[in-house]
């Protein structure tokens, strides 16, 4: 079985504005936080304009796991895919915000990723009370998490080595395009496999994101060895709420943060003020 996604070709009309609107909001995150600006309200008008503007209007394509599959395709057809330069552009800028600042690029610019956190506002709460009210949430440690999403990335890989592609079977990201393209098999497909990725952000935290995007993968190591990251000031005193609160396990004062995705339950939490972006 080899399944191709040239229904849904990267387009410079869309891969172009996209790709600038991504820095920009590199850049306009990193500011707001810094100064300390990135509040509930902020934060959600972000999330609410990527999804509207990453996923409805341009339709969730180009996306970080499109250079992914890009390479894929073209290791399973044994030729070059005509999409290859605009995908080897795309993962190095997305790669270079994760070097740089970490998930920055999942925490705010990715529509499927502000979606899912959206979502998981439901049963993952920034207050303790509410959080430990919360009955249908499933913790998940991230050392598992990750461990189950480099087992996928890696029979992805060895299924495209044998010509045998099924990323574009569970790539969500198409599934947004159904608004502009709601004829297209593959849309579809993603469309449902979107819905359930919602449902499932409902119980467990950012499941696309931590157990299945190969994009994810990658950044998760960017983010480990970048210095800019989040971290406790002198004025922590070490009363632990931040790491009760953090539904990825990275709040600790000596976390590598690969997993942090600024969602800002730990900044909201913490009664002393005691976390800032550290820009290294
Ligand atoms: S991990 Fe993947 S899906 Fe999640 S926010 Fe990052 S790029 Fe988007
Ligand atoms: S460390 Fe803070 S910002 Fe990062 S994921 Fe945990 S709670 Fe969210």
């Amino acid at each position: 079985m080899v399944v191709q996604n040239e229904s849904l070709p990267f387009e410079a009309i869309y891969g172009v504005p996209m790709l600038i609107s991504w820095i920009v909001t590199f850049l306009f995150c990193i500011i707001l936080i810094d100064a300390e600006l990135m509040d509930r309200k902020i934060r959600n008008g972000i999330y609410v304009v990527t999804i509207i503007w990453g996923g409805i209007i341009i339709g969730g394509v180009p996306n970080a796991v499109m250079p992914i599959q890009q390479f894929l395709t073209t290791i399973s057809l044994r030729s070059e895919s005509s999409y290859l330069l605009p995908a080897i552009i795309i993962l190095i800028v997305l790669l270079a915000s994760s070097l740089f600042v970490g998930r920055i690029f999942c925490g705010f610019a990715c529509p499927l990723g502000v979606l899912q956190e959206l979502i998981s506002t439901v049963n993952f709460k920034s207050d303790l009370k509410e959080q430990n009210e919360a009955k249908y949430q499933i913790k998940v440690v991230s050392s598992f998490s990750k461990k189950i999403r480099w087992i996928f990335l890696g029979i992805v890989i060895l299924l495209a080595l044998l010509s045998i592609q099924i990323l574009p079977i569970f790539n969500p990201f198409p599934g947004f395009s159904v608004l502009k393209t709601p004829s297209v098999t593959t849309i579809i497909i993603s469309f449902i496999v979107l819905i359930v990725v919602c449902v499932a952000s409902i119980f467990l935290y950012r499941p696309w994101c931590r157990f299945l995007c190969p994009f994810g993968a990658g950044s998760c190591l960017c983010g480990q060895v970048t210095r800019s990251k989040y971290r406790r000031t002198e004025d922590c005193t070490d009363c632990g709420l931040c790491e009760k609160i953090c539904p990825t396990q990275e709040a600790a004062r000596d976390s590598k943060k690969g997993e942090c995705y600024y969602c800002n339950r730990c900044i909201d939490i913490c009664p002393h003020d005691a976390i800032k972006l550290n820009l290294g």
